[in-house]
């Protein structure tokens, strides 16, 4: 992550160094951390004629992402989804103009394959076989696909509910 300069924590403001907590040691879970850039030196290095010949997906991006250089993608187009005029919802909002990005055009038509594709990279990245999440949705298939994708086993963890037993 060679544009990183830190972390900083979104509900109290506490910076770290980078790498050095997944979160806010003061807050706990929902001290979320922010990825803190240097977009000095991104826009030297990610200028329109370098991005120009690149593919077209999230990867195009991969320095301001959490992996290595020669980290092994999954063969799928993840992101780069279009934006589509929606011109009734602008009207009924009262705005000029209104894009909706149209992530149903990811491989598990979830915006959530974003994130699973870097945690699959992530994954294989750190020499693991198996990787797991708990969800009970679009996060569970956008994680299986992706670890298909990168020959990796996935577990899903559902949790029960009361309406969904049988008696
Ligand atoms: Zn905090």
């Amino acid at each position: 992550m060679p544009f990183v300069t830190g972390l900083e924590c979104v509900v109290c403001g506490a910076t770290y160094p980078a790498r050095s907590v997944m979160t806010c040691p003061r807050c706990g879970v929902t001290g979320i951390l922010d990825v803190k850039y240097d977009y000095r030196a991104v826009a030297r290095r990610l200028t329109r004629r370098t991005l120009a010949g690149r593919e077209l997906s999230q990867w195009r991006y991969r320095e301001l992402l959490p992996i290595g250089a020669q980290a092994r993608l999954p063969n799928l187009a993840v992101g780069w989804s279009p934006l589509r005029p929606a011109p009734a919802l602008a009207r009924h909002l009262g705005v000029r103009a209104l894009l909706l990005k149209d992530d149903g055009r990811n491989p598990s038509a979830s915006l959530k394959d974003r994130a699973s594709a870097v945690g699959a990279v992530k994954a294989v990245e750190a020499r693991r076989k198996v990787i797991a999440c708990a969800s009970t949705g679009n996060a569970a298939s956008s994680l299986a696909g992706m670890a298909a994708a990168l020959g990796l086993k996935a577990i899903i963890f559902v949790p029960e509910r009361p309406s969904s037993r049988s008696f």
